[in-house]
């Protein structure tokens, strides 16, 4: 029995900055499919643009990845360090690959100054062509010994290039509108389109997930293959991610990275969750996941080819879910450094409590704050005069109450019915007095969780008393 080859896929950011949902999307299914066939998830930094570098993105990049917890399994290349590959520091490779293709009459170098390339592009214009670079038009000579020059891809005559994608399926791209690409720049850098398909070959790559923006790129990619005889990947070009309006997905929307989605107090497996819904489901109706239970479902066969629509009210709702699903216990530690720093001056039993109570409607932990702070603090108010009797009525009911729940329940509601009140009016009243706000949990358990003490002094002074 012949072995199954090993499946290798990367994820290959350039290092520009932003990592927006629809890259964070490639790396997740890229991860997912590494881990449903046990096979490796690279991860490789293409930064041979340098005129886009920005600084300090690769760890933008890795802290990214790593907070939500896709790992990279390879890439160890300074002294033990768990680092990516990186393409400036392999320049030599894709020199090297270059040159063979020259040698085999597959890649010319090309001395043509930017100046006469502006002015071909000019007169293609003018004349109203789309502009395409052939070797007739090239500089193959240098006029001076020294003279720079880039060394271009020559796409000769042949068949129209076909391949099949396992999403878009049977792909057919003309080759003739192609035109003779530069693989290496005169400054020795490799371009995106020639250094992507040697890093794929060295590497061992044997699905390349990435974003659809990509297509048109891979015939080009396919003829280097084909060049250097090299057997070509699976391509699989996921669907793009759209706002809700249908148009480019952008901040506007309410889409983050991964990082402000950590520092809003997202769950990392909540935003795994939702990532990994943006264009894939399991053709079941279940829709709550941990990544576990995700690699073990992903398959590229269920990957869909329309647009995938970024909804920030389902990711809030499913990052709720994933809180619910914790114990209360467990949302504290994870929760830790959301909570208001008057906080610490409570146990942590109370802080259970009080997160226990607003755990129901909590949508991301950044919420806490402004859910908790009455808990530990005094709220400052304004309470109606023409209230205050009936506040004092409250306190007088409540001065040798249990505070337990149910007498709580007890007390107020038989003063409402003696005092012939609305009850919706008296404890909306309480609430204000004892929370400073119109909307919290449950009054009897808020009062309850803030105890006899708090809650009798802040309706004393709510009452003027
Ligand atoms: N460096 C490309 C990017 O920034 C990656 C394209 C690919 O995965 O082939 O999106």
């Amino acid at each position: 029995m012949t072995e199954k080859p090993k499946v290798r896929v990367r994820f290959a950011p350039s290092p520009t900055g932003y990592l927006h949902i629809g890259n964070l999307r490639s790396a997740l299914f890229s991860y997912l499919y590494a881990r449903h066939t046990q096979g490796s998830f690279i991860l490789r930094i293409e930064d041979t643009d340098r005129a886009r570098l920005v600084e300090d993105a690769v760890d933008y990049v890795k802290e990214n990845l790593l907070w939500l917890g896709l790992n990279w399994d390879e890439g160890i290349e300074k002294g033990g360090e768990h680092g990516p590959y990186v393409q400036s520091e392999r320049l030599n490779l894709y020199a090297e690959h270059a040159e063979a293709l020259v040698e085999q009459g597959k890649a010319y170098r090309d001395y043509t100054s930017s100046q006469r390339l502006e002015g071909l592009r000019q007169h293609a214009q003018k004349a109203k062509q789309p502009f395409k670079f052939t070797k007739d038009m090239a500089q193959l000579e240098p006029d001076h010994k020294d003279d720079p020059f880039v060394i271009r891809f020559e796409i000769k005559p042949g068949p129209n290039v076909i391949w099949n994608d396992a999403v878009w399926g049977e792909q057919t791209w003309k080759r003739k509108v192609l035109d003779d690409f530069v693989a290496l720049k005169s400054d020795g850098f490799p371009t995106y389109n020639f250094a992507v398909v040697v890093d794929d070959h060295l590497m061992e790559i044997s699905h390349v997930l990435r974003g659809q923006e990509f297509l048109s790129t891979t015939p080009k990619n396919i003829l280097v293959y084909e060049a250097f005889d090299w057997q070509i990947p699976q391509f699989v070009h996921l669907p793009p991610v759209l706002g809700p309006d249908k148009s480019k997905l952008s901040k506007r929307h309410g889409a983050k990275s991964a990082l402000e989605y950590r520092d809003a107090g997202y769950l990392s497996e909540a935003v795994f969750n939702y990532l990994a819904s943006l264009g894939f489901n399991d053709g079941t109706t279940q829709e709550i996941y941990t990544p576990a239970e995700l690699a073990k479902v992903f398959n590229l066969g269920r990957i869909q080819a329309s647009p995938a629509i970024f909804d920030p009210d389902r990711l809030d709702w499913m990052n709720g879910v994933h809180i619910r699903q914790m114990t209360t216990k467990q949302l504290l530690v994870r929760s830790a450094e959301f909570w208001p720093p008057e906080a610490k001056k409570f146990d942590e039993a109370y802080r259970l409590k009080v997160l226990e109570l607003i755990k129901e409607r909590l949508k991301y932990f950044a919420e806490i704050p402004e859910l908790t702070s009455f808990f530990f603090t005094d709220p400052k108010l304004n309470i109606k005069p023409d209230s205050q009797p009936m506040l004092l009525k409250v306190v007088n009911k409540l001065e040798d109450s249990d505070f337990s729940e149910k007498d709580l329940e007890n007390r107020l509601r038989a003063l409402v019915a003696a005092e012939d009140l609305k009850t919706g009016q008296v404890f909306g009243i309480i609430r204000l007095a004892v929370t400073g706000k119109t909307a919290a949990p449950g009054l009897f358990e808020t009062l309850h969780v803030l105890g006899k003490e708090t809650s009798l002094r802040r309706l004393r002074h709510a009452a003027g008393a």
